[in-house]
């Protein structure tokens, strides 16, 4: 998984790089992980002074929860106040009381006590079938961060408290928990799990924030004095670095500064080919305030907004009123430049566990975005209102995610048409016409392409999940390289295929899965015909400079070449070289 390799006084550790950049700075542990709780053991005439200390990291924990409760409360958050009521009875429970202490006797340092208790009780939630109670394990994990994070004062509970210069080491990322990230505090992720197409990447992405996944942790020790080096590019993390080793990251530091700002004055530039062949570039956008930077960058639009990120911090179900204002504040920032809004995709790690507005049943997400969503046709109803809604106030498309069958399209088509007929009759104003396009992001509606295609206003190639279910390579737990997995020859075929199809039916196609994103695939992208790309916003300049740098007829060329390869090591060969050929300068990525 990965390589330690050791300098005496700095360490160096290998993960797999997942976004691009440098960062320097002090380590902030978002964790409850063993490998970063040493195992110190507690001689019998300290058992004492460490069950007092234990008791004491409860009762912090305690003060806390009751804190937030009561600001909860006065802020009204009903939900919210519930939620920390539970945890405070989690506190309470002999388990996390009585048993943990019984383990410190033993000789136990109390934080490994917890752990152990607290992993034991994981494993019994996780073999429980019903996936409610083991959502709520959550809540657990939530007390346990608490606790461990008053034993140890160097790990913490929430990354919104992460101070200026933190690079934040987790086992795992959650896309909201990578969303509760500010870019001015956090400078970096660096995790044990994970990959380049995780929601927990995305966001990292679209925040601008370094990120390495697959480190190992085991025997990392740190104090918060440790300086740490995160290389985005390399993959490569250094723990207290030699002075040179420092003078070195911040000199390349600053390159890359200099690169982003020549490249950001490309704004007014068109996208297109430098023999003339205009791209349509447009962004994916997580939060309303990377809009401005869409213009900024001149974008022609946003190619994907994923709806389900309304669901970040929360713990019910927007209604329609609540989804209206969302997507309106989109609508109206992008000042009549065209915004795609894709509607609910939940499941995979963009769970969603919360109740339904004016239901008492809990709701759980077991089955993944269209196809959950046509078995619950109340709710999606609800969004296709609250989209259409929002389409008064600019140019909207709506963008069906995860359709694998025609009948699929045909039925969300269908209650969209109902939703409009629901809204005309109610008075409520809706657009006549709005554009419908479908996600090609499972294996089966890429082979059926020709047909969705018949059916729908445009195509979009969603490759992070292309890539996971044709491949069976998990893009939540990555064990391949995902670059590798990102070149193989059936990709690359399949994302043909559809152009083809779509070209033959006189529909546009684009790519917005985050191969997009990646300025060494602009070239090959081009090249098998997408001329529509959506890209994570922050990587337009450097996307736009890699469209430049070619000709429309190389890249033909360079598809070609690639396409006649057999294996995914060739083709990765074949696009890096032409990318240090064709863009020397990009230190992001030639170095
Ligand atoms: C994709 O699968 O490529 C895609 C863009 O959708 P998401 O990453 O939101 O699953
Ligand atoms: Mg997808």
């Amino acid at each position: 998984m990965t390589k330690t390799i050791s300098r005496q006084g700095e360490r160096r550790l290998k993960g797999t790089p997942v976004c691009r950049g440098i960062a320097i700075g002090k380590p902030f542990l978002f964790s409850i992980s063993e490998t970063l709780t040493p195992e110190t053991g507690v001689p019998v005439s300290d058992v004492e002074a460490e069950i007092a200390r234990y008791r004491r990291a409860l009762e912090n924990s305690r003060l806390d929860i009751e804190r937030l409760r009561k600001q909860m409360e006065h802020e009204h958050v009903s939900e919210g106040s519930a939620i920390l009521e539970a945890h405070l009875q989690i506190l309470e429970d002999p388990v996390i009381t009585t048993d943990i202490e019984k383990y410190i006797e033993t000789g136990k340092n109390a934080e490994i006590a917890f752990l152990k208790v607290i992993s034991a009780f994981q494993q019994h939630f996780e073999s429980m079938r019903d996936p409610f109670f083991r959502e709520r394990f959550k809540d657990i994990q939530d007390v346990a961060r608490r606790v461990i994070g008053h034993l140890r004062h160097t790990v913490r509970i929430s990354l919104a408290e992460a101070p200026p210069g933190s690079i934040v080491f987790a086992n795992e990322l959650s896309a909201s928990e990578a969303a509760e990230a500010d870019p001015k505090n956090v400078s970096a992720f660096v995790t044990e799990v994970g990959g380049l197409a995780t929601h927990a990447a995305i966001i990292a992405k679209a925040k601008g924030i370094p990120y390495i996944a697959r480190v190992s942790f085991t025997g990392l020790t740190f104090t918060e004095e440790t300086t740490v080096i995160v290389d985005g590019r390399t993959g490569e993390v250094i723990i207290s670095p030699y002075a040179d080793t420092l003078a070195i990251y911040a000199h390349v530091q600053r390159q890359l500064s200099l690169h982003v700002a020549k490249l950001e004055h490309t704004a007014t530039a068109l996208a297109e080919t430098y023999d003339g062949l205009p791209i349509c570039l447009c962004a994916n956008v997580e939060a309303v305030e990377e809009i401005p930077l869409l213009h900024q960058y001149g974008a022609y639009g946003v190619g994907l907004l994923r709806s389900e990120n309304v669901f970040f911090f929360k713990d019910t179900f927007p209604s329609e009123n609540e989804q209206y204002f969302y997507y309106r504040a989109f609508v109206e920032r992008m000042n009549g430049l065209p915004i795609v809004i894709r509607t609910f995709d939940i499941g995979g790690d963009k769970c969603f566990m919360g109740r339904i507005e004016g239901s008492d049943e809990p709701f759980f997400v077991g089955c993944r975005a269209i196809q959950f969503f046509l078995q619950e046709k109340t709710i999606f109803k609800k969004q296709l209102r609250a989209i259409l809604r929002a389409a008064t106030a600019g140019d909207v498309s709506v963008l069906f995610p995860m359709v694998s069958s025609l009948s699929e399209l045909r039925e969300a088509k269908a209650l969209l048409q109902e939703a409009r007929r629901e809204l005309h009759k109610e008075n409520i104003p809706c657009p006549e016409k709005i554009l419908v396009g479908c996600m090609i992001e499972v294996p089966s509606a890429a082979v059926i392409a020709d047909l969705l295609a018949n059916e729908c206003d445009f195509l979009s190639i969603g490759t992070n999940d292309l890539v996971h279910y044709s491949l069976a390579a998990d893009r939540f737990h990555q064990t391949t390289s995902s670059l590798m997995a990102l070149c193989h020859p059936s990709l690359l075929r399949l994302i043909k295929m559809v152009v083809v199809e779509s070209n033959l039916r006189g529909i546009p196609v684009s790519v917005c899965g985050e191969i997009a994103s990646d300025p060494r695939f602009t070239p090959l992208l081009l090249g098998l015909g997408v001329h529509r790309l959506s890209v994570a916003c922050r990587y337009i300049p450097l996307v736009k400079n890699a469209i430049r740098c070619i000709s429309a007829v190389e890249s033909v060329e360079l598809a070609r070449q690639a396409l006649s390869l057999s294996t995914a090591s060739e083709v990765q060969q074949l696009l890096e070289k032409s990318y240090r050929d064709a863009v020397p300068d990009d230190c992001f990525y030639n170095f």
